[in-house]
């Protein structure tokens, strides 16, 4: 059966930048959109689930271990390891009442974010709140564990090494949205090579950019995707310590992409799950609809426009290859690199930071704990335990999470993935000696492009507006000539420009404030 519908713009990907551009689309602009998603829930990347019983639940859908596998995948996340294990966790009832991401996800100034700013426009606010406190183990100095105080000396760093961090964090927080566009020139390895930094301050700077873009070497990360974030901190008034770091209550971050579904709806939207766009109908150099696989067959939806918000070195699972140039295929297939996220998401039974003299509320940095050893970069450990901060685990019990920055080739070799896990396994059970005891389930889930497909330093970013066929637009974490950061507040930010790159609208300046925009226009 063939059916054909036509739309004003239709959106590949139900994730946060295809549904808040079809929001937005729909409320401001009053199009006739349509969404696609080829997975049975929506949220893309951004998706958590909430145990029930001796099942998960999932935008509505029940799973069992695994259906949690085969949701994980669809946001490019795997499970390599559990305690007990997975079939024993879901028939034991233990995540029952826990809410967990794919991956953690820890959202940048919270309240104050760039998605807080795109729901608070669409009406639909949801709550972000975030840590209180921030805290160090040091390692290599015999796992002593610090709560770092306001405005005094960090304990674990020489009086040098302190002073030479906090003169350039003051200087990263001098540098606004105005300078990035020249800082994407150049790497935040050269940046901190200007600032002469002794080792323990470089340390701490480094796992600072590692916590906000997944990247563990400073070398890959284009100095214009960080340096603003820290200027955002000033403008925010917002810092480790006294709490930057967001997550969201019971359902998860799902939420955010329930919310903007919920506007896309009420303003005559449809999404669509369980459609995968098997192709992107481009005739005379323009784009024209897509091509659904149903199971019905093949089904045409034409469109004035089409967004595609897969990320980019997966484009041309929808995109013929011969609609665009040689060269740039070659660069998003072969020459982008995926910065990933290993994420373990712990049950505890209570709180076990308090042993530690640490507010179990803190972002917590664990720098260095394998050097060498042919990783890309040191690898860094953040922890924190999100269920503290907003409703996420059962009365009395805890969550406990990990995120480590490894590239994707990194999380695609099972040998260093584990070294990474077998490593934490072995800390835990040094560092808390009832750990046997008060942990109730250990789930570890490498996701190879947690943090989305970046590029070469010094390269442009895909722009919202394809260069070479009319009437195809992007979307996404990564998308954006004048896009500047990553994540979830990326894609809100990119959601944003696309749109007004198809309305000819001006969205981005009564969205967000200055210190969110993108970079300078022209
Ligand atoms: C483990 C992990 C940890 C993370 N940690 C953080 C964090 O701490 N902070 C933060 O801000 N961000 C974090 N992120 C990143 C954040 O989740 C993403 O940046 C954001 O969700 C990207 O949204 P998007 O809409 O650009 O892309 P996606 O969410 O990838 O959306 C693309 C959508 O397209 C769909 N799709 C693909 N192919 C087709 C097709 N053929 N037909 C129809 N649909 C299709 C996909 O199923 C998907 O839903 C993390 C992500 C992961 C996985």
């Amino acid at each position: 059966m063939t059916q054909r519908q036509h739309f004003d713009v239709v959106v590949i990907g139900a994730g946060i930048a295809g549904l808040g551009a079809a929001a937005l689309l729909a409320k401001d602009l009053g199009k006739t959109v349509l969404v696609v998603e080829r997975a049975p829930f929506i949220g893309g990347r951004a998706v958590s689930f909430v145990g029930k019983g001796d099942k998960v639940v999932v935008d509505g859908i029940e799973l069992d271990a695994s259906g949690l596998k085969k949701a994980l995948a669809h946001a490019r996340t795997f499970v390599s390891a559990t305690t007990p294990d997975l079939e024993a966790i879901f028939e034991n009832g233990l995540l029952d009442g826990y809410t967990f991401e794919a991956g953690g996800h820890g959202l940048f100034w919270g309240n104050n974010s760039r998605v807080r700013c795109l729901l608070d426009h669409l009406g639909e606010a949801i709550d972000l709140p975030v840590n209180n406190g921030f805290a160090f183990v040091d390692h290599a100095g015999g796992d002593a564990a610090w709560q770092v105080a306001p405005r005094q000396k960090y304990p674990w760093m020489s009086e040098q090494g302190y002073v030479k961090a906090m003169e350039a964090l003051r200087d990263m927080a001098m540098c606004g949205v105005e300078d990035a566009a020249a800082l994407m020139k150049i790497s935040l390895a050269d940046w901190l090579a200007t600032k002469d930094l002794p080792a323990d301050a470089y340390e701490y700077l480094k796992v600072l950019a590692a916590s906000q873009t997944g990247h563990a070497d400073p070398a890959r990360t284009p100095a214009g995707d960080f340096l603003p974030y820290m200027a955002t901190a000033r403008s925010v008034g917002m810092n480790l310590i006294t709490g930057s770091v967001a997550t969201a209550h019971e359902p998860g971050t799902i939420a955010i992409a329930q919310a903007m579904e919920k506007v896309v709806l009420q303003c005559g939207g449809q999404v669509r799950r369980n459609t995968a766009v098997d192709h992107v109908i481009i005739e005379n150099g323009k784009a024209t609809g897509i091509a659904l696989r149903t199971v019905d067959g093949v089904e045409t939806v034409t469109a004035g426009a089409v967004i595609c918000t897969i990320p980019q070195r997966h484009i041309f699972s929808v995109l013929a290859r011969e609609a665009f140039p040689a060269d740039w295929v070659r660069l998003h297939e072969q020459e982008c690199w995926g910065a990933g996220f290993l994420s373990a998401f712990i049950g505890l039974r209570r709180d076990v930071w308090k042993d530690k003299g640490i507010d179990e509320r803190s972002f917590i940095y664990m720098p260095g704990i394998i050097r060498g050893e042919g990783y890309i970069g040191d690898v860094d450990v953040v922890m924190w335990a999100m269920g503290t901060v907003a409703r996420r685990s059962p009365d009395g019990k805890r969550t406990f999470e990990f995120s480590i920055a490894l590239t994707d080739n990194e999380m695609r070799d099972p040998q260093k993935v584990k070294r990474v896990t077998d490593w934490c396994d072995d800390w835990f059970r040094k560092m808390f000696p009832t750990w046997k005891e008060d942990v109730e389930f250990c789930i570890w889930t490498p996701s190879p492009e947690a943090y989305g497909i970046w590029r070469a330093v010094g390269t442009e970013r895909v722009d919202v507006k394809s260069a070479h066929v009319e009437g195809l637009y992007f979307a996404g974490d990564q998308y954006g000539r004048r896009l500047w950061g990553g994540g979830i507040d990326g894609a809100s930010l990119s959601a944003v420009m696309c749109v007004d790159a198809i309305a000819g609208s001006n969205l981005e300046d009564a969205i967000f404030p200055p210190h969110h925009r993108g970079l300078p226009r022209g």
